[in-house]
Parts: structure tokens; C-alpha cells; sequence
């Protein structure tokens, strides 16, 4: 975009994440004229509790985008997508799971009619927003991540994942901001409270990354491109947020500097500051 002076235009740029966690998941990304939710695992009351909290205008949300249909995800659509009067997109995997959520859990029939559904790998646009959906490895019906790109900033969002395949390496190159899951230390799960089955889960491919996956991602696969670097989706019983910044700037080196990879911790109870490019 370019004024009338034949400058660009200046675009900005916002990325809060609302809180994150497995009591729930929302952030919102926004250019200086689209606001999209990614993730509504608060109740509607609680995120605009905490949009407020940040400086955001609830009423200026275009639209909502879900990663997967678990519970900490998606606990908040129904009303949400309703009081905000947004589409809310998902794919046509998480729709399925997300209507068995409402049926068999809360006992309602949805009465959101404004549902998109997107193709991983088939990009959309939002407004001024470039959305890129794609797969990554979880235990949920069809799950992805996002790469959002305004203006040519690219910015991508990547959590509940078991491992990091090629795929989301190639996703994830050339971002401005990267928020990526830091789930649990290996030896806290190995001796904390969960049931083996659970341990199992969370440990397993399609299961959560750990710290130490996280490290060896950015060690081996990572090519340091974001200003800002945020560990999300840290677990309250397996992680601490100090162990698993210690794990990230192991794995960064000496590319965690004050210019590129700054490193933030998405928490389940507070707001992170919004980051603005
Ligand atoms: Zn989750
Ligand atoms: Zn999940």
C-alpha cells in the first residue's frame, strides 16, 4: 500500500496471545484493519475480560480461526462467534469434532451458522490478513497450524504438536513472529502426577512438544528469522516457565539477541504484552 506521497504506507502489525495453555487458547493478530481470534478456549465473557485488559476493541474482531477442535480450543465459539457476529473457520475434520464437543458434552446444537471451512494447505484471505492453514502432528481429527502474512510480515502460530515434521519446518521459515508450543520438560512429565496412559499421550508423536523437541527444532531446522520468538502452551504441572526458556536459548544459541529471537512465555493466567511490527 502506498500513500499519496508514494511512501508505504506504514502497516501495522499486532499479535496478543490472550493466555495459553490447556485451560485455553486465544490470540489475536491484527493489521491496522482486520482482527482475527486464533482459538476461542476461553468463555466469550473471560476473552473479552482479558481483550479489554490489552487494549482491544472486542467489536473490531472480523473473524475467528480454530487449530483443532479440543476442548481448550474451542470451549468458547459457541457464544463467542454468536455475541461478535464473526464467521468462525475451521476445517471440515474440527467442525465434526467441535459439533460431537457441543452434543455430547455441553448438550446443545450449535446455532452458529457462519462456519468457512479451510483446506490445510489452501490459503485464504481474512480482510488484509493471508491465512495458510497447514497439517501438523496431533491427536485430533484434522488439525493445523497457521502462517498469517500481512503486508509482508509473516507471522506464524504453531501449538499441540507431537514432533516437528518437514512440513511445518518449511512453514515456518522467514517468520517475524514465532509462536510455538513448549509444553513440558521431559523429566518433570517422566516423574510427575499424569497416569501412564496420559504420559503416553502427551509424550507420543502426536502428542505435545517438549522443551527438549523445541531445542533440537530450533538447533537443527530453525533458520532464526523472528524478531520475536514465544513459547506457548507450557503445562502448569510439567513445565516451568524458566526451565523451558533455559531449553529455547540453548537450542537458539547465539541467535537469541536483543534484535532477532526475543524470547516471550505465553501464560495460561496473564495477557502477554501485545508485540507490534
Ligand atoms: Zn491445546
Ligand atoms: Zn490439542
Amino acid at each position: 500500500m502506498t500513500d499519496s506521497s508514494g511512501y508505504a504506507a506504514f502497516m501495522a502489525v499486532s499479535w496478543t496471545v490472550l493466555g495459553s495453555g490447556s485451560g485455553g487458547n486465544c490470540t489475536v493478530v491484527a493489521s491496522s484493519r482486520t482482527q482475527i481470534l486464533v482459538d476461542a478456549g476461553f468463555s466469550c465473557r473471560e476473552t473479552l475480560r482479558r481483550m479489554r485488559l490489552a487494549g482491544l476493541d472486542p467489536e473490531a474482531t472480523d473473524a475467528i480461526l480454530i487449530t483443532h477442535e479440543h476442548t481448550d480450543h474451542v470451549a468458547g465459539i459457541e457464544r463467542l462467534a454468536r455475541v461478535l457476529d464473526v464467521p468462525v473457520y475451521m476445517t471440515e475434520g474440527t467442525r465434526e469434532g467441535w459439533q460431537r464437543y457441543l452434543r455430547d458434552q455441553v448438550r446443545i446444537r450449535t446455532k452458529v451458522t457462519r462456519i468457512e471451512s479451510f483446506l490445510p494447505g489452501v490459503g485464504f484471505a481474512v480482510g488484509d490478513i493471508q491465512v495458510l492453514p497447514f497439517t501438523i502432528p496431533h491427536d485430533a481429527a484434522d488439525p493445523v497450524g497457521f502462517t498469517l502474512a500481512i503486508e509482508g510480515v509473516k507471522t506464524a502460530l504453531v501449538t499441540d504438536l507431537g514432533c516437528v515434521p518437514a512440513n511445518v519446518v518449511e512453514h515456518l521459515r522467514g517468520c517475524d513472529v514465532l509462536m510455538i508450543e513448549s509444553n513440558h520438560d521431559l523429566e518433570m512429565l517422566r516423574v510427575g502426577p499424569y497416569p501412564w496412559p496420559v504420559k503416553q499421550r502427551v509424550l507420543s508423536r502426536v502428542g505435545h512438544l517438549s522443551n527438549e523437541a523445541l531445542a533440537e527444532f530450533l538447533r537443527q531446522h530453525y533458520d532464526g528469522s523472528a524478531t520475536y520468538l514465544i513459547l506457548a502452551h507450557l503445562s502448569e504441572q510439567n513445565n516451568h516457565p524458566e526451565i523451558a526458556r533455559r531449553a529455547a536459548e540453548q537450542g537458539l544459541g547465539e541467535r537469541c539477541n536483543l534484535l532477532h529471537n526475543r524470547l516471550l512465555l505465553a501464560s495460561q493466567a496473564e495477557v502477554l504484552e501485545s508485540i507490534r511490527l
